[in-house]
């Protein structure tokens, strides 16, 4: 056995997975390359490992031990793929050529389940029968990957930035190995230190936003000639902007999806991480105070709101749900602004 295999199985984790190329899902096998280079691109004094791990949970984990490790549960892996698919199937973005068009049939009863429970959260994710109906359409191919890549970029950057500010090591004062665990919904930890680890969170995810858009405008550029590039270009990704919106959209998408709403009822100042329409509303501010690609304060401003509103429309039309247009103004209250600026007073202790 190998350190990485005793590093999972000291913090009680599931046993790696081989990523086979044969495996079901289609894309184990890029995107575990992709991984070991997101890693790679963090590394600094310690040894940094990616790797998949078998369990179904919707899960990440970012450790800090002897090395540095990414660890990305399948099931976390399942729900981004078919997340993609479903958006490839159900014809939302209609400029790319596919065999349906966008219907929007909402019903009751699939509104009031999650959309991590409508997207099957556990159930392996089978490239074959998931993607019949669409597999012979390449535009639709092009969607679902660009898709996909984005939201495991952001998800597997954002256990990097934990690495990349060491936010283990200095938790733990140096002394002992330390670990992430991102159930990506919030666990009750107690106060003071839940400050402190949403701070840690609200940092991550600010990171994987500006990894994730600079990576997608890089690999376009670098990639300029190829067909695929020229049919993102010409129908979601022309410019600085787009890309921009593109990423938060499916930022936000990644929130809304990750979200089972079952922090209401918790104190806020003892969740180990911030609800996820909050963390949504801190990438959007990211955004705006960073802008990223230096696009302008306008074009900014326009990706929160079609980020926002889009989303919404994307995952109603995708689960034939009726949209929950109090998602984001649910944290809207002085409540909440008071708790943004806890975190925001932590934020430069962890950076
Ligand atoms: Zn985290």
């Amino acid at each position: 056995m190998d350190a990485l295999d005793s590093i999972l199985r000291r913090f009680g984790l599931p046993p790696r997975l081989d990523p086979r190329p044969d495996d079901a899902s289609g894309f184990l096998v890029p995107f575990h390359i992709e991984g070991r280079e997101i890693c790679r691109s963090v590394k600094k004094t310690h040894e940094c490992c990616f790797t998949f791990v078998e369990g179904v949970l919707m899960q990440a984990v970012a450790i800090q031990d002897e090395m540095d490790v990414i660890a990305i549960h399948a099931g976390m892996f399942w729900l981004l793929c078919r997340l993609a698919a479903t958006a490839a199937e159900s014809g939302v973005f209609p400029a790319f050529q596919g065999p349906f068009e966008a219907r929007w049939m909402p019903t009751a009863e699939l509104s009031v389940q999650t959309p991590r429970t409508l997207l099957g959260e556990g159930v392996p994710f089978d490239w074959k029968s998931e993607t019949a109906s669409w597999i012979t359409h390449p535009e639709r191919q092009m969607l679902f990957l660009v898709i996909l890549s984005v939201l495991f970029r952001f998800v597997t950057y954002h256990e990097a930035g934990h690495l990349w500010y060491d936010h283990g090591r200095r938790r733990s004062g140096g002394k002992r190995a330390s670990i992430f665990i991102d159930r990506t919904e919030p666990s009750e930890v107690g106060f003071p230190g839940a400050i402190a680890s949403q701070a840690r969170e609200i940092i991550a995810d600010s990171f994987a936003l500006e990894r994730t858009i600079k990576v997608l405008e890089r690999e376009l550029s670098l990639k300029a000639e190829l067909e695929m590039t020229k049919v993102l270009r010409a129908k979601l990704l022309a410019d600085e902007k787009a890309i921009t919106g593109f990423v938060l959209t499916m930022v936000f998408l990644y929130f809304r999806v990750s979200d089972r709403s079952n922090w209401h009822a918790v104190s806020l100042d003892t969740l180990s991480h911030p609800p996820a329409p909050f963390r949504a509303k801190a990438v959007a501010a990211a955004l705006l105070e960073h802008r990223h690609l230096s696009i302008s304060e306008e074009a900014a401003g326009s990706a929160v709101r079609s980020a926002a509103a889009g989303s919404e429309a994307i995952l109603s039309v995708m689960l034939g749900i009726y949209p929950n247009l109090r998602w984001l103004d649910d944290i809207s209250t002085s409540e909440f602004d008071k708790h943004f600026n806890k975190i925001y007073d932590e934020i430069p202790q962890w950076c």
